[in-house]
């Protein structure tokens, strides 16, 4: 078995950042669905350099080929381009299923096809984990919350969303999603796990991904007034995206399948964010408000006493330096766009 994993070591190419296959029986084939998006990319790197054997299936809506490219070539990787809205049949070991647009302009843009990815693509990923008796972990979200009447929100807490309003194809289409896994795993035996991811950022979101985080960190350094939709006493609380990965490998090895909340509980309001941004880029820009959007939650913090108590998990980026590097990821990014690179 040493030999083998010599052998193994040996055979990677030197191009790829070190990979120890520390323990062969522990290794897995694992598919990762939107892989080649933000959170995805960074899962990915994550699994590989654990030494696991990664497959990526994604169509590319809002995610890209450079956020995967140090691995293509990898003997240990795969890339697949397809819609998860058709079937796909390949055996695996572990499924974290995060295909689905997630910022709400791209989400909002075909919202057919949000609801289409939620509820058909996650029927087929449940039934690719039927059949190869795979563990699936799915991607749900706090907007399942809605405009949360309860704070914090706690898993228990059933949501306050409107079924009918422009962000209803990700909020109903992530709570069919969550049904979904419960069905399969009563109905079927499939093994899932349900994480509730809360606002996320950090390098490789995509520049014109429209959230806030990416919005405000490009005003600030291009010289252009910070936007708030709205009054600004809105509430969020942002995860820097290594404690997400951390999160989502623990639930997945975790024997705990009810939803769990992966978050930051450090909440603050939109202009005191829009403040600490403007600070940390070091801009003198102008602040302003405009037209508020539709079904905004007002407020989002995450309970997170459950993954604490079964995953022993807890946010460790300070949000202060999450920013940090997201700011100095922006700058590379622009300066590669004025160059006149193509993404
Ligand atoms: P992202 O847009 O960067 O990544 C999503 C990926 O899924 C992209 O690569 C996209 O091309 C792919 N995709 C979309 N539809 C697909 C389809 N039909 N078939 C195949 N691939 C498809 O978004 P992200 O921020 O990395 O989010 C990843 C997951 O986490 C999503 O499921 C999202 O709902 C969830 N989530 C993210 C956040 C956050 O703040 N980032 C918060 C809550 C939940
Ligand atoms: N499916 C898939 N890959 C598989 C197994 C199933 O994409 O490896 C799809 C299949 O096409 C079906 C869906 O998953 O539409 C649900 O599968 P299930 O076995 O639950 O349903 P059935 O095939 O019985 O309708
Ligand atoms: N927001 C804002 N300016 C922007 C983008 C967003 O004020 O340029 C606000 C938005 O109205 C919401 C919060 O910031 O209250 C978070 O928005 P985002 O789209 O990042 O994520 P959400 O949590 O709403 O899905």
């Amino acid at each position: 078995l040493e030999q083998k994993i010599e052998t193994m070591n040996q055979r990677i190419p030197k191009k790829f950042p070190t990979v120890k296959f520390k323990n062969y029986r522990t290794k897995k084939r694992i598919l990762v669905t939107g892989g080649a998006g933000f959170v995805g990319s960074h899962l990915v790197d994550r699994l590989m350099l654990a030494g696991h054997e990664v497959i990526v299936v994604d169509n590319f809506f809002t995610g890209r080929k450079r956020n995967v490219e140090q691995w293509i070539g990898h003997a240990n990787f795969e890339l697949i381009h397809q819609d998860i809205v058709n079937p796909l049949f390949i055996e695996v070991d572990e499924i974290y299923h995060l295909a689905s647009p997630a910022s709400p302009p791209h989400y909002m843009f075909n919202p057919v096809k949000t609801i289409k990815t939620n509820t058909i693509g996650t029927i087929n990923m449940l039934g690719l984990a039927k059949r190869g008796t795979a563990r699936i972990l799915i991607a749900s979200t706090s907007e399942i919350y809605g405009d949360p009447q309860k704070h914090p929100q706690e898993e228990t807490y059933w949501g306050y969303v409107n079924p009918i309003g422009p962000r209803a194809c990700y909020d109903e289409g992530k709570r069919v999603s969550e049904t979904l896994s419960y069905a399969y795993a009563k109905q079927e035996q499939v093994d899932v796990r349900v994480a509730r991811i809360f606002n996320t950022y950090g390098p490789r979101m995509h520049m014109n991904d429209g959230r806030v985080v990416s919005n405000f960190i490009l005003q600030a350094l291009q010289n252009e007034t910070l936007t708030i939709y709205g009054h600004g006493n809105q509430t969020r609380s942002f995860q820097y995206v290594s404690d997400l990965v951390d999160g989502l490998i623990a639930l997945m090895e975790a024997n705990y399948t009810q939803p769990v909340n992966l978050g930051n509980p450090n909440e603050h309001t939109i202009q005191e964010f829009a403040e600490i941004i403007r600070h940390l880029v070091g801009s003198k820009n102008d602040i302003k408000q405009i037209k508020a959007v539709e079904d905004d939650p007002q407020r989002r913090k995450p309970d997170i006493t459950r993954a604490n108590k079964y995953l022993h998990w807890k946010p460790k980026v300070s949000l202060e330096d999450g920013l940090q590097k997201t700011i100095a990821y922006f700058r590379d990014e622009l300066r590669i766009s004025l160059k006149g690179q193509s993404f």
